[in-house]
């Protein structure tokens, strides 16, 4: 079959599942917090878990751009389930497969593409968020396997995962310079998931947690590329997450457009609908707007990268645009439903609530302005 039939194939598949089994729970996965765990496991078997990697690896053979615009597709009903795809697919999968070894590959991107088990990421700790370089996890080198001590926390699917690429230092001396990624398994002697489960502003559904490495044994061939190749692993993958990231916000934009859109044509004020008023039109017409540029930074990004460009500022920005669109779109259109928007009757609140993490996940909005200055400084002028 051509890429464009399977492209569209997949497309149509994960659409008819989305309308089916995800709209229906997403009110409850946000009100119960609970990961959907049923879906997700069905996600891996109809092969929406695996979609930009090889086929040999259990992945769809298909591009970033397919996998962007599934995240985005979920993302229109259920945030949180959207946000626990990002984290299995795009930042536990990613480094295993750009840079893990044909036997990690196998062993670890293989059912995480499948969905026979689940993928965290572990890099933030309680005193390195945006500043990497401060991380105080370390992985001392003894005979075969490396001994990791420290605390990750606001892990998404920390609880619920069965593989985890995390970050440790290997030559603390080195700072930055001395991090290096490990995949490991649920049951590694001296590693847990706390089982704390954060209490969240939104994407509630999505399980947040924190893991735990009390000299934790980790085989050397655990190592994700070389030792100290962290930095360089963590970027190619920050990177590609922040596109994800992005498909996140804007499907939430578009999914609150939607409800905004069907709205404003039955609700009537004043003896007219409300689409009359001249505020609403404003609202609706900057709407339209930012999701159309939205999409466009979104399309050039994943493009890019599935051209294998560099797509640093590109992500950055699509990022960063999504993000700060996706707060103002769902803040006006809980404003045009007026008390109705506010309720939780209906889902606008909770696109509300979840828009908020897309500006502080995989980089906040001020670290993605940093990033785009500087590349832009780098520029030749
Ligand atoms: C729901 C949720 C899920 C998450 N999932 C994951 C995950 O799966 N894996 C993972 O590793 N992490 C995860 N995170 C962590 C997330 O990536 C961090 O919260 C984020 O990178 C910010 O780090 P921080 O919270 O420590 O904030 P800080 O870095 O302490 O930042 C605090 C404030 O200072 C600003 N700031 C910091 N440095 C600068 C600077 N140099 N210039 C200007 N402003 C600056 C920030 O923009 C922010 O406004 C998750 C977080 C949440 C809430």
């Amino acid at each position: 079959m051509g890429k464009n039939k399977l492209q569209k194939r997949v497309l149509d598949s994960a659409k008819e599942f989305i309308a089916k089994e995800i709209a229906p729970v997403a009110a409850m996965t946000d009100e119960k917090e609970k990961f959907p765990l049923k879906n997700f496991k069905e996600m891996g078997r109809l092969g929406f878990l695996g979609i930009p990697y090889p086929e040999k690896f259990g992945g769809a053979e298909l591009d970033y751009l397919t996998y962007a615009t599934i995240v985005r597709e979920i993302a229109k009903v259920c945030a949180s389930t959207a946000m626990s795809v990002v984290a299995h697919t795009g930042l536990a999968g990613n480094p295993i497969f750009s840079f893990g070894s044909e036997k990690q590959k196998i062993k670890f991107l293989k059912p995480l593409a499948l969905g026979e088990k689940i993928g965290a990421f572990g890099l933030t700790e309680p005193n390195a968020g945006s500043d990497i370089a401060a991380m105080e996890t370390t992985a001392e080198k003894k005979e075969n396997h490396y001994i990791l001590n420290g605390t990750k926390i606001f892990i998404t699917n920390a609880n619920v995962a069965d593989i985890y690429v995390v970050a440790a230092k290997t030559s603390p001396e080195k700072g930055m310079m001395g991090i290096s990624m490990f995949v490991l398994e649920k049951g590694t002697e001296g590693f847990k998931a706390s089982g704390k489960k954060e209490k969240k502003l939104g994407m509630k559904g999505a399980d947040t947690g924190e893991l735990i490495f009390d000299n934790a044994i980790v085989p050397e061939k655990n190592l994700i590329g070389r030792k100290n190749w962290g930095l360089k692993i963590l970027h190619q993958t920050l990177v590609g997450a922040r596109i994800g990231m992005a498909a996140i916000a804007l499907g939430i934009s578009e999914g609150a457009q939607k409800y905004c859109l069907e709205y404003v044509k039955q609700r009537k004020q004043f003896g007219e609908y409300l689409y009359h008023f001249q505020s609403i039109k404003n609202m609706l017409a900057d709407m339209e707007m930012n999701t159309s540029a939205a999409d466009l930074l979104l399309q050039k990004a994943a493009v890019m990268k599935d051209e294998g460009r560099n797509v640093t500022k590109e992500a950055s920005e699509a990022k960063l645009f999504a993000s700060e669109m996706a707060m103002k779109i769902t803040k006006d259109a809980i404003q045009i439903f007026g008390g109705y928007g506010y309720s939780q009757d209906l889902p606008l609140e909770r696109f509300f609530r979840d828009a908020k993490i897309t500006e502080i996940g995989d980089g906040t909005s001020e670290i993605q302005r940093l990033i785009i200055a500087d590349e832009i400084i780098k520029r030749p002028t």
